[in-house]
């Protein structure tokens, strides 16, 4: 029989848990971010009220619903790849972007925030594994790309995301997510940031344990914690 959603809250959670203690981190260092994009408004409505905070959409057409619905409970992330023409849908709604890969996109950040006098909150997008399908910004152009937002006062930068490659055996994706917390600690050192660079939103339903024990702060969890409705 189907898991119930609580079910899978608890199954996950424990996963989370086991993963922090693999690797000796806090679990309180661990944000589950539930996916919804597969899910049903009805669906988005359970997991909030099952106490879960952190909702993402990859898509403004198909989160439009829902975050009129919903906007005003829990922390909403857009994680897709954002067109430049559709920031101004998802500024002040989505306390943070995940997807921040070019220059023309952080411009147009900058221009709708500073017209609605608001901060966004971003993470760079960088292709580790060099997948010509993914997007992302190449990981040896980030600290120019750093350099070149840093005049963009309204744009914070909390952190780097990145997506792993499918891999059957999980394991298989732990260069990966090494390599994105390589860069942090680079870039770090570098001090392109008024803050130093925190967050690592990386790992999802097939290889969010690999990534947790490589230093994910924020985990994107879809399929594995909140299903998949035919339709939705
Ligand atoms: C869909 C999606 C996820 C969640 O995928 P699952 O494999 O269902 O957990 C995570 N991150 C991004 C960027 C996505 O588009």
């Amino acid at each position: 029989m189907a898991l119930t959603l609580q079910e899978r809250i608890v199954a996950v959670k424990e996963r989370v848990a086991r993963a922090c203690a693999a690797s000796g981190r806090d679990v309180h260092d661990v944000k589950v971010i539930a996916v919804t994009k597969y899910v049903s408004l009805k669906t988005v409505a359970e997991v909030l009220e099952a106490g879960l905070e952190e909702i993402a959409e990859s898509r403004w057409q198909d989160a439009e619903h829902k975050w009129n619905a919903l906007g005003d409970k829990g922390t909403w992330h857009f994680i897709g790849h954002l067109q430049t023409n559709k920031v101004k849908d998802v500024i002040g709604k989505f306390e943070y972007i995940h997807s921040l890969d070019r220059l023309s996109l952080a411009r147009e950040l900058q221009k709708k925030a500073e017209a609605a006098g608001i901060d966004v909150k971003v993470f760079l997008q960088v292709n580790i594994s060099g997948e010509d399908t993914k997007f992302g910004l190449p990981p040896e152009a980030v600290p120019d790309f750093l350099r070149e937002i840093a005049p963009l006062h309204r744009i914070k930068v909390v952190g780097l995301m990145t997506m792993a490659p499918h891999e059957e055996d999980p394991e298989l994706t732990r260069p990966v997510f090494r390599g994105l917390r390589e860069l942090r600690d680079e870039l770090n050192l570098l001090a392109l940031t008024p803050e130093p660079i925190q967050e690592l939103s990386m790992g999802m339903s097939n290889d969010f344990e690999v990534a947790i024990e490589e230093g994910a702060t924020r985990v994107r969890l879809g399929t594995v914690l909140v299903g998949h409705e035919e339709g939705a």
